[in-house]
């Protein structure tokens, strides 16, 4: 079908600009789109990206082009950069070092060369070299020839040479100066988001509108629900209140010094200050991680409110006000967010908040990390006044539940969410640097989505359990703790251990611990871990933190659908959150993710999912 009025057609093979760089490769049009005045197209390694018309150019004077300027010195430096080159040199840290060695790259100096030399002598293996023949061969070659070596190289990439990482050599000098390289490549393929835009999520420009309506409402509606005698799907709707039993400013007052308590713990210099990963700029932000410190601070806190007479029970009796009073300040802070993000660099909008629709991305969120001087507002939401204020308000919950019931301890079933969900927040705490390598702080903006979740979704549903267990009591057989017990500590093992040897991957993939893993190698630099956790389902974090969610929700018995919210609600988020990633990464990494998934086939359970 021929598109209309555009000067290249769908299928034409054309040269295609490498975003961020002045460099042209073979791409094919798949689309155009008229709105966005962009075509999609397709590179030979996979990756489909938008391009303005001005980035395209003819295939046949191109190649006339090239030939000429191929005899001119500046190619070599120019064909270092191209994305297959990029990728032999994630493909392998030693292949690269040896493209470097050879001197194909003018970047590095005469005495980086010998010294790389010299490691790589010893340590290259004969695989590799190979490598280094076609870096030889490409020289000699026309522009013409340098096509058939792409496409030869990229057969080779297509094997995916599944080998052990740590037969790659490994000597410090190379994989020093191959991560240097992996950073930059990564920096080189980085696109700008002004010729960047990603596919819309959550149902696009009509489902923006439909979850900033629903998920308010249906938060409320949990409450609401949670509150009643027999709290079944049955008694639907439930009972409205008055309007001014939603509101109350002292509750607006406890939930903005609950979140300035948690400010003040997040700016004292206290603990690490962990790097991010590299953004699209290249530059790496600086976190302060002491989130563990935050929490045990406000635990003291807590605890001395309580000893001089503090009464937290005020949290049941006020769930409702305080869940409205938070949705205020998400808010507030959301149309702050959004009008900040128009002052934001290029570089610094999210590649999937910028559509240009206001109402998509006032949900989706524009600036990927938003920050007043060194405060970085989405990681202090994402990991401060909601998840501490989750341990807070169930640990009110447990006291709510002992004055109802003139107990001296919490009820079993409360000790076991309380005592689970503690562990959840306070192991994310304590690895706070992880949350540095997942997709809410490297891919999405700080808009709507993230500061409602932050700081309404987690603190007011993640803690139904609790709550209707203060009312719907559930008692435990030993066998059934033990048994839920167990439960819970699988789904941690696997979820810990999945999370960290990920996140060691992408903060040191030359890491020698990690040097038993496989990996793949990608256009962009990084590579994929191919072995181990990520060996067994492509996201096995999701499949500990289902387990976990099982456990959480057992204790609280059979009799209503109502504590089980948080299991379903899991599945649902997860195995979207895992299709969103997918298509990201397919994105991102082209046929070199559909080798991970055909290597890797199920997603989140085992020979089931
Ligand atoms: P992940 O931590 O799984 O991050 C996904 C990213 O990991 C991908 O975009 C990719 O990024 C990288 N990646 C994917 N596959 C591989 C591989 N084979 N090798 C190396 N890197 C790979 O996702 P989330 O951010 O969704 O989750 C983080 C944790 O938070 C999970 O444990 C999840 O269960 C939990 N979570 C909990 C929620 C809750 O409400 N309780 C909500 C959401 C998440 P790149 O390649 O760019 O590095």
């Amino acid at each position: 079908m021929r598109m209309p009025s555009v000067k290249y057609q769908k299928g034409d093979k054309v040269m295609g600009r490498w975003p961020g760089s002045s460099l042209y490769y073979e791409v094919k049009v798949l689309g155009f789109d008229i709105t966005s005045q962009l075509y999609t197209v397709i590179y030979k390694d996979g990756t489909e990206l938008e391009l303005k018309e001005q980035d395209i150019k003819n295939f046949a004077g191109f190649q006339t082009r090239s030939r000429s300027r191929s005899r001119s010195p500046g190619r070599r430096r120019s064909r270092s950069r191209s994305p297959a080159r990029t990728t032999r040199r994630s493909s392998s840290r030693t292949a690269a070092a040896v493209a470097a060695a050879a001197g194909t790259d003018s970047s590095l100096s005469s005495s980086q060369d010998t010294r790389l030399k010299d490691a790589l002598e010893q340590t290259m293996p004969a695989e590799n070299n190979s490598n280094n023949k076609h870096e030889k061969k490409e020289e000699n070659n026309t522009a013409n020839k340098v096509n058939e070596v792409e496409a030869e190289s990229e057969k080779n990439l297509g094997r995916y040479n599944l080998r052990r990482r740590k037969d790659d050599g490994g000597a410090k000098p190379a994989a020093v100066v191959a991560e240097q390289q992996e950073k930059e490549a990564v920096k080189e393929a980085a696109p700008p988001a002004s010729t960047l835009s990603t596919p819309l999520d959550f149902g696009g420009k009509i489902g923006a509108y439909f979850w900033l309506l629903f998920l308010p409402s249906w938060v409320l509606f949990l409450v609401l629900q949670v509150n009643l005698e027999d709290p079944s799907l049955f008694n639907f709707p439930p009972p409205l209140p008055p309007l001014e039993a939603f509101w109350d400013v002292q509750a607006l007052g406890f939930v903005i010094l609950w979140i300035l308590f948690q400010a003040l713990l997040y700016v004292l210099p206290v603990g690490k200050l962990s790097e991010g990963m590299p953004l699209r700029s290249g530059e790496r932000l600086k976190y302060r991680t002491n989130g563990f410190f935050a929490i045990v601070v406000s635990a003291v806190a807590v605890a001395v409110a309580v000893h001089q007479g503090v009464d937290l029970t005020y949290i049941h009796s006020h769930f409702l006000q305080l869940a409205v009073a938070s949705l205020l300040v998400s808010v507030l802070l959301s149309v702050y967010l959004y009008v900040r993000s128009h002052n934001a660099a290029p570089e610094q909008q999210a590649l999937g908040g910028n559509s240009g629709n206001v109402v998509y991305d006032f949900f989706k969120g524009r600036e990927l990390n938003p920050r007043i001087k060194d405060f970085d507002l989405k990681f202090f939401c994402e990991m401060r006044p909601g998840l501490i204020g989750w341990c807070l308000i169930n640990f009110a919950l447990a006291l709510a539940e002992m004055k109802l019931h003139g107990l001296d301890a919490p009820s079993y079933s409360m000790i076991l969410v309380n005592v689970f969900q503690l562990l959840y927040v306070v192991d994310g705490l304590w690895n706070e640097e992880a949350i540095l390598t997942t997709m809410d702080l490297m891919h999405d903006g700080f808009g709507f989505m993230l500061a409602f979740g932050d700081l309404v979704w987690v603190p007011f549903t993640y803690t139904l359990q609790a709550y209707y267990l203060v009312s719907h009591p559930n008692s435990l057989s030993p066998l059934a703790v033990a048994t839920i017990v167990t439960l819970k500590l699988i789904g941690f093992y696997i979820f810990r251990k999945s999370n960290s040897e990920k996140n060691a991957f992408r903060r040191d993939p030359s890491d020698p611990k990690l040097s038993y893993l496989k990996t793949i190698p990608t256009a962009t630099g990084k590579s994929l871990l191919v072995s181990g956790w990520w060996g067994v389902v492509r996201h096995p974090n999701y499949l500990g933190d289902l387990i976990m969610a099982l456990a959480w929700s057992l204790p609280c018995g059979f009799s209503h659908l109502l504590p089980w919210y948080y299991m379903i609600y899991f599945i649902i988020l997860l195995v979207h959150r895992d299709s969103r990633d997918m298509s990201d990464c397919r994105r991102k990494y082209g046929s070199a993710w559909d080798e991970y998934c055909r290597t890797v086939r199920y997603r989140i359970i085992p020979r089931v999912y």
